[in-house]
């Protein structure tokens, strides 16, 4: 009998599970990786050999299906063979944090592991990061320059010990090894490097740590400052990993939810709630927002870092030159010239930056999909085997096959050669991985200048197949359908920065009537100009100015000079209906943030301001309706908001609520207007609007009020970077003739 299984199957101790199960009940045959599924061949029942194996499944493997055949064959002892190329259907496993028993032998003097950075098992450590190609076995990862010694090979081959066929395992005896370097690269002698390591640390230096996927900056808390300076990063935020959950919840009000994911072996960094107390010391490190993004140590590495540092925690954000990819190799890590660097001598083959989770009303939302969770597959609408390349921001690519997506790790912003290099790479492997031949079309987004188009029109060609382009917020909700498993025609509220309009210009505050197959648009925000275009979403006072402008106000803060400029520009600015404009220019008029360092800054430091305020005030909002499009008159919103008072900072806060509701409300009442009269089910909320949590609570009750069902992003990010989800549900549909 040959059964074949089908799942995450390889490099999770699948077949020594197997191997074991066949000593058990006594029979012959023997099990091997084929492609990237598993076959077993035995001479006993295989419906008792099925249902012994689930109940002794190892806890990462997954059988998602398996099949049964007969097969003529004599057969020895059981035993494990070779692995042999077959098709490539089954699953890659992910990185997963370092194991409770591998944590035991790490904190145990007597164990050969004791203390050693790259401690791992069948069950946990690199392995996305580290596979060249499948099936998964140490020749084709990149531990197959460190042969393993004796003990590693009896622990590999001994069917009973935990280890038995761990492809990646390694000891101090044979593994790889830490070496610290000063700034100049040039090696610092030192009888224990992460000791050494620490203490810099500690004195206030910034160094750089090499890990599975890629490598962090590490620094104290208190080196915060001279890090933003060095990086010319504004005020974006860093992560910081806690000691441990304890240690955590000094700094974090963390719920259960969060706590889950925290510990959780995708070890995401997770954003949660400052404590009041601790803000002060945590100012510099996340300025003017409510969350601080913590993870927990992962790898055998974090955990021996936190060995030698007092420290509660310490900053780890990825080591990346501004705009480009996170470094992976030794020799450019040197490049950032920060004080010192403790690197490996294993190369990294996948880069993969750490996941980032939100958690809103006890639902995940991903602001970013990467380790731990790439590459497993979500169920798809269709079988074709189509490539999607993503948007321009925060960008994914995806590929599908058999009915499931695979998307690909965070890949970043694609304005920079070396990310748009970083996304064709990160597609190709994909695809090899998963062993996808023909590819039978390439999606890209509509925009006729975003990069990633290139690498769209190469693949396209050398596929032999179609480009396909989508519409930016077609894109989005089909993502979002993709996620929920939707297949019927909902009205979509797709908030967000800004993607390229049907009418060429900005768009962001959309609501669409949509299914797989085609949307139409039934809502939208008024227009507001964007004074220099681009400099506008950076330097929020001009949008401000521009709203005054056309509203013949008085304009603060500004020269008579800089006014007359101003007023030029105005007839001849680019337009956007972006909600998240309106929210820059809500955040900026109340005095939160004007300019902006990183994506989306105003409007999530608004979000304090909107949790604490009541909506005391009373807007009105006028609506218009032409050709069957709802505009939502904004600027008239903001007239109104220019009229009052805004000195007190609790004022400020009631104001800030009462304008978002107003707007959100209208917004919502239209949508389900639309949804109920057209039959419709239910509402889905998408885009990075829908990151914000207060926003997102107003809506659902806005729609649940209607007795209509509403629906947001929990397996794929619900801002740009599921924009590729979306994009190969659409064009999938298109080749396979359904849509
Ligand atoms: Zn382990
Ligand atoms: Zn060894």
């Amino acid at each position: 009998m040959k059964i074949t299984f089908y799942g995450i199957v390889q490099g999770v101790g699948f077949r020594p599970a197997a191997y074991r199960v066949a000593k058990q009940l006594g029979l012959n045959g023997f099990v091997q990786n084929n492609g990237s599924n598993v076959e077993v061949h035995i001479d006993g029942d295989p419906d008792v050999f099925i249902s012994r194996l689930r109940q002794e499944l190892p806890s990462l493997a997954r059988i998602d299906r398996s099949e049964i055949e007969d097969a003529e064959e004599e057969l020895e002892p059981f035993r494990i063979a070779e692995s042999s190329d077959g098709r490539r259907v089954s699953l890659i496993p992910v990185d997963n944090a370092i194991c409770d028993a591998c944590l035991r032998d790490f904190h145990d003097p007597g164990d050969h592991r004791y203390r050693y950075p790259f401690a791992n098992c069948t069950e946990c450590g690199a392995r996305f990061t580290v596979i060249k190609d499948v099936p998964f076995d140490r020749a084709r990862t990149a531990m197959d320059e460190f042969p393993m010694c004796g003990d590693c090979l009896s622990e590999y081959s001994s069917p009973d010990d935990r280890r038995f066929h761990a492809q990646t395992i390694s000891s101090p005896r044979c593994g790889p090894r830490y070496s610290l370097y000063d700034r100049t690269g040039t090696p610092i002698r030192s009888m224990d490097p992460f000791e050494t390591f620490a203490r810099k640390i500690e004195s206030g230096m910034v160094g750089v740590l090499k890990g599975w996927g890629g490598m962090h900056i590490v620094g104290s808390f208190e080196s915060a400052k001279r890090l933003r300076k060095i990086y010319r990063r504004g005020e974006k935020p860093y992560a910081v990993m806690m000691r441990d959950i304890e240690t955590a919840r000094k700094f974090a009000a963390i719920d259960p939810e969060e706590e889950r994911l925290l510990t959780s072996p995708q070890r995401p960094i997770v954003l949660i709630r400052k404590r009041e107390e601790v803000k002060e010391a945590l100012s510099d490190v996340s300025p003017g927002l409510r969350n601080i993004g913590i993870m927990l140590p992962y790898s055998g590495a974090h955990h021996l870092l936190f060995e030698h540092l007092y420290e509660d925690g310490v900053i780890m954000t990825s080591a990346n030159p501004p705009g480009e990819p996170m470094i992976i190799d030794n020799l450019r890590a040197f490049e950032l010239r920060l004080d010192c660097y403790l690197l490996h001598n294993r190369k990294i083959i996948h880069r993969c930056d750490d996941s980032v989770i939100r958690v809103n009303g006890g639902q995940r939302a991903f602001l970013r999909r990467s380790r731990g969770f790439v590459p497993t597959p979500i169920p798809l609408n269709h079988s074709s085997s189509v490539i999607a390349v993503g948007a321009q921001w925060d960008v994914t690519g995806s590929i599908s096959r058999n009915g499931e997506l695979f998307l690909t790790q965070y890949i970043g912003e694609t304005d920079k050669y070396p990310t748009l290099q970083f996304l064709e790479s990160a597609i190709r492997h994909l695809q090899r991985l998963l062993g996808v031949e023909k590819i039978e079309a390439i999606a890209a987004d509509r925009h006729p200048r975003y990069s990633t188009k290139i690498v769209a029109k190469k693949l396209a060609e050398e596929c032999g197949c179609e480009m396909v382009e989508t519409q930016h917020y077609h894109a989005h909700a089909a993502s979002l359908m993709i996620d929920r498993g939707l297949s019927e025609t909902g009205i979509f509220l797709t908030w967000d920065g800004t993607g390229y309009g049907d009418d060429g210009s900005s768009w962001g505050g959309e609501t669409l009537d949509a299914d797989f197959s085609r949307y139409s648009r039934v809502a939208s925000l008024r227009k507001i100009p964007l004074l220099g275009g681009d400099r506008a979403a950076l330097d929020i006072r001009r949008i401000v100015a521009a709203m005054k402008l056309m509203l013949n106000r008085e304009i603060d803060g500004l020269s008579d000079w800089e006014i007359e400029v101003f007023s030029k520009m105005l007839p001849r600015s680019s337009r956007t209906s972006s909600m998240g404009r309106v929210l820059d220019a809500l955040s900026c008029t109340l005095g939160v943030c004007c300019k902006r360092s990183y994506e989306g800054e105003p409007a999530i430091k608004l979000e304090s301001l909107l949790e604490t305020g009541k909506p005391t005030h009373r807007f009105d909002v006028r609506t218009e309706s032409a050709e069957g499009l709802e505009v939502i008159d904004t600027l008239d919103l903001f007239d109104q908001l220019f009229e009052l008072n805004l000195d007190g900072e609790a004022e400020r806060a009631d104001i800030a609520r009462s304008f978002v509701e107003s707007l959100v409300n209208e917004a919502g009442r239209i949508a389900c207007d639309i949804a109920l009269k057209r039959g419709h089910s239910y509402i889905g909320f998408c885009g990075g609007v829908s990151y914000n949590g207060v926003i997102t609570e107003i809506l659902r009750d806005c729609v649940e009020d209607r007795n209509l069902a509403f629906y947001t992003h929990n397996a794929i990010p619900s801002g740009d970077g599921g924009i590729s989800a979306g994009q190969n549900a659409i064009v999938g549909r298109k080749v396979a003739g359904k849509g």
